[in-house]
């Protein structure tokens, strides 16, 4: 049972810095923040002095192969799915599932089995309908179906283009699933996000910006991902992002590695240059590519196997963002928090205020995680996981 918590003395970041705060959580909810609560009028809650500890909200990741994903190179590489504390020692009490590049032996059945595990095991989740491949794969047979009946359902991804391994939709393919994919959003009050996959090819962002100008799909409609993985996807990125369009940086735990073989954009670099640029800082998010493979290759080229992404890389980059690029604090977790938040309509979610959902992390003055509760109840408290899924416990014997 959820205990009912009072949160004394915490520096909060609701994203926005707003200094000392008191703060309770029942119900799974943040009822009351004010600057002070007094504990004896709380008989029965428990309180956690959290003084000298920075309060976030809990981190959305928004791109995660929580089933896991890969597969490129043959059946053994395929990657394990994500348990519960793969993603709540990092801080993530949300993530968002997507499929990956093999829509065969991974379903929408599956995926949405996953999510409403990960659910039960206390964290939120949510999917993205479709794969890779055009046309897409979806559960009832039908896109405008699946997100409209499937309360899981938040859009369609991660569909690939500009990528070798893309079905290479056509620009009517393409602007169809956007249409659909849209209207079912409009009928069932949810984002209808087209979450695109971009390749390394120079076509880049070409087929989105056909849509947005040749269609009237707005450029709110898309979340593209990857647009960090090289200097030339990245500068239109930047230019995509002043015409509105929110971006998705694909953070890395390894990045020196990334950065100096493959041209990759470090993501603290890249959300200095954005700013620098003059874009909004609402039009950024960071995710993980959680539990889907990256192949990794010898300074010489060579191959020496599949490595994975981790949804450790959110809080990491946002570290380097603050201590490497000297960017505010407040504004690097809204890569994290308020802004996946905002592109995927998740209106409870990404913000510390009455009638938020109890999804918090407690960090560190170094930020490191101390402490995470997911919906009201510890996650992760002074550094030791306190809750895991159903079978890790016996996957660690
Ligand atoms: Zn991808």
């Amino acid at each position: 049972m959820e205990t009912m918590k009072l949160i004394r003395n915490a520096d909060v970041y609701a994203p926005e810095h707003v200094g000392k705060r008191d703060i309770l959580l029942a119900g799974g909810k943040i009822c009351l923040m004010a600057p002070r609560i007094d504990p004896d009028a709380l008989p029965g809650w428990e309180v956690l002095d959290a003084e000298g500890k920075l309060l976030l909200p809990g981190f959305v990741d928004c791109h995660v192969h929580v089933m896991g994903g890969g597969g490129e190179g043959g059946f053994a590489n395929r990657t394990p799915e994500g348990f519960l504390s793969d993603f709540t020692r990092f801080g993530v009490t949300t993530v968002v599932g997507c499929i990956g590049t093999d829509g065969i032996g991974r379903d929408m059945k599956s995926l949405i089995a996953k999510v409403k595990g990960l659910r039960e095991d206390g964290i939120s989740a949510y999917a993205y309908t479709g794969s890779y491949q055009v046309p897409v794969r979806t559960l009832t047979g039908n896109l405008i179906e699946d997100i409209m009946m499937l309360e899981e359902v938040i859009g369609v991804g991660e569909i690939a283009i500009s990528d070798h391994r893309s079905s290479q939709p056509t620009f009517e393919e393409f602007a169809r699933i956007c249409a659909d994919i849209r209207v079912g959003g409009i009928l069932s009050n949810k984002a209808g996000i087209v979450n695109v996959h971009l390749g390394d090819s120079p076509r880049c962002l070409d087929l989105i910006e056909r849509v947005i100008d040749e269609t009237e799909i707005p450029v709110t409609q898309f979340l593209p991902t990857h647009i960090n993985r090289n200097e030339m996807l990245f500068q239109k990125g930047i230019a995509y992002a002043k015409r509105g369009g929110t971006v998705d940086l694909t953070g890395n735990e390894d990045i020196d590695y990334w950065e100096t073989i493959c041209d990759e954009v470090r993501v603290c670099k890249a959300i200095r240059r954005l700013l620098d640029a003059g874009v909004s800082d609402d039009l950024f998010t960071i995710s993980s590519d959680g539990q889907g493979s990256m192949p990794v290759f010898s300074p010489d080229g060579k191959f020496l196997g599949v490595g994975m992404g981790r949804s450790s890389c959110l809080l990491k980059e946002v570290r380097e963002c603050v201590q490497r690029e000297n960017i505010p604090l407040e504004v690097a977790i809204k890569a994290i928090t308020a802004n996946p938040a905002k592109v995927l309509h998740l209106n409870t979610k990404g913000h510390i205020g009455e009638g938020y959902d109890a999804d918090l992390c407690l960090l560190t003055p170094e930020l490191t995680i101390d402490t995470v509760i997911a919906r009201g109840e510890y996650m992760v408290k002074n550094g030791e996981i306190v809750k895991r899924g159903q079978f890790e416990n016996a996957m660690l014997k």
